[in-house]
């Protein structure tokens, strides 16, 4: 049956886009399949029940599409036209070939009938034949140019799966490289801390005279060693709680403590610096103020950086504020549905300051580690940029907030909320 005339067995050569180098193969059996929708095969099948004839779509190579197989006789003796043909022992067919550019790609066949149908047969036959041809015309480039786009895709596909895999792997590497850079910082600033606590603790001795009285000149300059050194003890230290941070070891000792006490270190710490630019150190705390339940150091170390910035960042004759008061310990999204569950009572604390203030793009921004919204801030009031990523960090260690609220040249206002014991 699929013994084929040598006319018609070579390999249809198709589109030359789409040949051998053009990336996609076309194989014409499946394609003249594909142009066959549902559609078209439902026609088909109708054709034949009314007819009560069978109607055929053969490929290349005798492979059916539709309907049964014809005998090679019959197929052999097929034009472009559609035309009688005898199987050899009485059974008749109309046949015609199936053309794209020239080649054959298939066969349109109907029949075997009787002979005295032959011209009902044939309205039907040409009618459907025409259907086919067309269809051949101008669904075979829709069938190329979908090859050609799911080749395509699956080319961007494989790309973006080796590139996930790159990226995944980089993405590895440098958790490992950060860790590594972590626990370096935690190491190097532990062991630069010690060494440092004794030349502050030498010099405090010298200035208490119990290596004798010092002269004036050298009381400045041993006060210098001393400031110099706490300074850098600062620095050192928020290294170290930032490399902490980052290796995600912040550990919480909580308790309960009155915030209050903690307002009265931070003002203590700054109390020199805010004296010599007269500076108004102001509490407004709210009556009857529940305790935090918080870590207290922790606490204090967010208060002393707020306080510290908000004198540093503030001009002579300013004020520094601290107020607080009970508030949901979320800062409530305005997308947030009112019937939810409402946030947990917490307390917000408002460092509020008479200083430059920050421009609006650089609000968020400052919590980011190393940080400053002016290049020259390092020089003009020294800092490493680091105090309020450690701020953000151990407030949301709490599961709390920070943010800030700012008018540049009237002032800041920071707040954090933090958890309160029932
Ligand atoms: P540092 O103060 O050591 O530079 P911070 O992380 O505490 O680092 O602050 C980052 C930057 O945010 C500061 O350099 C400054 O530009 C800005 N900033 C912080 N607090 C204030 C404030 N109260 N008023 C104005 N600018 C501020």
């Amino acid at each position: 049956m699929t013994a084929l005339p040598p006319a018609t067995s070579a390999p249809p050569a198709l589109d030359p886009r789409h040949s051998a180098g053009g990336g996609v193969d076309i194989d014409a059996p499946v394609v003249l399949a594909d142009l066959l929708d549902s559609r078209t095969r439902k026609l088909l099948q109708q054709a034949t029940r009314d007819l009560g004839v069978g109607v055929h779509v053969i490929a290349q190579h005798g492979q059916v599409v539709a309907g049964a197989a014809v005998p090679d006789g019959v197929l052999a003796g097929a034009t472009y036209e559609l035309r009688a043909a005898d199987d050899g022992s009485g059974h008749r067919f109309l046949v015609q070939q199936l053309l794209h550019e020239g080649e054959v790609i298939g066969w349109f066949a109907v029949g075997p009938y009787p002979p005295d149908r032959e011209a009902g047969v044939k309205r039907v036959a040409t009618y459907l034949g025409h259907l086919i041809d067309h269809l051949l015309s101008t669904g075979l480039e829709k069938v190329y140019a979908s090859r050609m786009h799911s080749a395509s895709m699956e080319d961007a596909y494989l790309e973006l799966q080796q590139k996930n895999a790159r990226l995944a792997q980089a993405v590895e590497r440098l958790q490992e490289l950060d860790k590594i850079k972590s626990n370096f910082l935690a190491t190097v600033s532990h062991e630069l801390r010690t060494p440092l606590t004794s030349v502050i603790g030498y010099s405090e001795m010298l200035l208490e005279g119990i290596a004798g009285a010092l002269n004036d000149e050298q009381r400045d300059y041993v006060k210098t060693v001393m400031e110099k050194g706490e300074q850098l003890l600062g620095i050192i230290s928020s290294i170290l709680d930032i490399s902490k941070i980052e290796a995600g070891r912040v550990n919480l000792d909580r308790s309960a403590f009155p915030l209050g006490d903690v307002v009265q270190v931070a003002f203590s710490t700054v109390t020199p610096t805010a004296r010599r630019k007269a500076i108004a150190l102001k509490q407004e705390l709210a009556p009857s103020l529940p305790p935090l339940w918080a870590d207290r150091d922790k606490v204090r170390q967010i208060l002393i950086n707020l306080v510290g910035n908000a004198v540093k960042f503030t001009p002579e004759h300013g004020t520094v504020t601290v107020r607080a008061e009970v508030a949901p310990i979320k800062r409530l999204d305005p997308t947030e549905r009112h019937d939810e569950a409402p946030a947990p009572r917490g307390m917000r604390i408002a460092v509020s300051d008479t200083g430059i203030g920050i421009p609006l793009e650089a609000q968020n921004k400052v919590f980011e580690p190393f940080y400053q919204v002016d290049n020259s801030s390092t020089r003009q009031y020294g800092g490493t940029g680091l105090g309020l990523s450690i701020v953000r960090s151990f407030v949301e260690a709490h599961g709390g907030t920070a943010w800030v609220e700012s008018v540049p040249g009237k002032g800041s206002t920071f707040f954090v909320t933090l958890p309160i014991g029932e």
